[in-house]
């Protein structure tokens, strides 16, 4: 039986995904690997403990099951090494505590996920760290904002609720020659519909939060590495102390075991709901990259292998986002995306300062879950009509 990340180089992803990062036969032949629970290992003698020569130290340093999950990812990412921290949010920020220092310079793209700048503004300018957001669609362009002092460029594509789909082989090229390195926020397409390493990035940071863990039960952050930033993301994850719990490692894994099939579902209904929405009233505008009008159709298309559930809409009318959500059934009003249920939410972009915020509406996204698509049609349909009902009285308000 074939193990390693290696042998499974050639097959199909969906192949790869149920076989990957763990041997069965190492541990009795049980199909899933142990849930270990530890802090302690114990050595067989002095020497052995004076040598650290032996597959585990301590838990902080990596268990059965949270490196059954990171030689999965590795297989996954083609990176040389991945930890495993507490959520997404951790994963974003541990990378930036690896390779910013006061007195450098960081690029982090304007409509990143918000918590990343609130990181970034409270903590790296905290540091003495000079932060400064760029527009997403930059691509090339980023060459005369980068400095000598520049160390970080911080990517996320699509971007978080708007979508703009950045052109990270340019950005990545251009910030490799003034000698930064590049991160990537990579949760939308998980590294199943892109892989950042490929593409230039140094660093590929994800939410397993979302379609790894995929059932709205756990949080959990994987950073991916390669060769070159690999030894000092590891040792900043250790310095921090910052480990994973053994259950949510598992679950994560466990939850690759499905993600090819699920993410296809997803794919395959966020798109059909997409296209339909553009032809619906009281909808001004659809951003979804894998559609034909979406403004970066053609870099997504030339980048990434897929799409994942999750896209937005604008509501013509600002003054009815809340009657559309409140008559929603099926979908749940609440954050996070990536599980197996529908979710929407108004998207407030009241913090980006250079990227664009005009979409003349009530910007909407939405989470296509798992469930049959015409039951999501027909919720979106009694949202839309709630949504036209409710406009006059609501603009009535507004005047008075
Ligand atoms: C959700 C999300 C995160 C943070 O993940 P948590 O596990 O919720 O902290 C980071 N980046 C993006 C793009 C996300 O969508």
């Amino acid at each position: 039986m074939m193990a390693d990340g290696e042998s499974f180089a050639k097959t199909g992803m969906n192949t790869k995904l149920a076989h990957i990062g763990y041997e069965p036969h190492g541990y009795f032949g049980f199909v899933n690997p142990p849930v270990v629970h530890a802090s302690t290992v114990l050595f067989p003698n002095a020497r052995t403990m004076a040598t650290r020569d032996q597959p585990y130290i301590y838990a902080t340093l990596g268990t059965p099951t949270s490196n059954a999950l990171c030689r999965a990812v590795d297989t996954l990412e083609g990176s040389a090494g991945t930890v495993l921290v507490p959520s997404g949010q951790a994963a974003v920020a541990l990378p930036m505590m690896a390779f910013l220092a006061a007195g450098d310079h960081v690029l982090i793209t304007d409509c990143v996920y918000a918590p990343t700048r609130q990181f970034a503004d409270l903590v790296l300018r905290r540091m003495g760290i000079e932060v400064e957001y760029y527009e997403p669609r930059i691509g090339a362009g980023i060459k005369r904002l980068l400095r000598s002092n520049t160390k970080v460029v911080f990517t996320e594509s699509p971007a978080s609720n708007t979508f703009e789909v950045q052109d990270i082989p340019a950005i990545s090229s251009a910030a490799h020659a003034a000698n930064a390195i590049v991160m990537m926020d990579n949760t939308w397409a998980t590294p199943l519909l892109f892989t950042p390493l490929d593409h230039g990035v140094d660093i590929s940071v994800h939410a397993a939060t979302k379609y790894p863990g995929g059932h709205a039960d756990l949080l959990l952050g994987m950073v991916s590495a390669n060769a070159a930033t690999w030894p000092r993301l590891w040792e900043m994850f250790l310095a921090l102390g910052i480990p994973a719990a053994p259950d949510d490692s598992y679950q994560v894994l466990r939850g690759l075991r499905t993600m090819g099939v699920r993410l296809a579902h997803h794919q395959k209904s966020a798109i059909e709901i997409a296209s339909w929405l553009e032809h619906q009233p009281g909808i001004a505008r659809v951003l979804h990259p894998a559609l034909s009008s979406h403004p970066d159709h053609a870099i997504w298309k030339r980048d990434f292998s897929g799409a994942s559930g999750v896209f937005s809409m604008v509501l013509a009318s600002a003054s009815q986002a809340h009657a559309f959500l409140d008559a929603l059934r099926i979908f749940g009003l609440g954050y996070s995306w990536g599980s197996y249920g529908s979710l929407a939410m108004q998207a407030d972009l009241a913090d980006r300062t250079v990227a664009d915020r005009a979409f003349d509406g009530a910007l909407i996204r939405l989470q296509i879950g798992l469930e049959d698509i015409e039951d999501l049609k027909q919720d979106l349909a009694r949202g839309l009509k709630a949504a036209g009902c409710a406009a006059q009285p609501l603009l009535d308000q507004a005047v008075l």
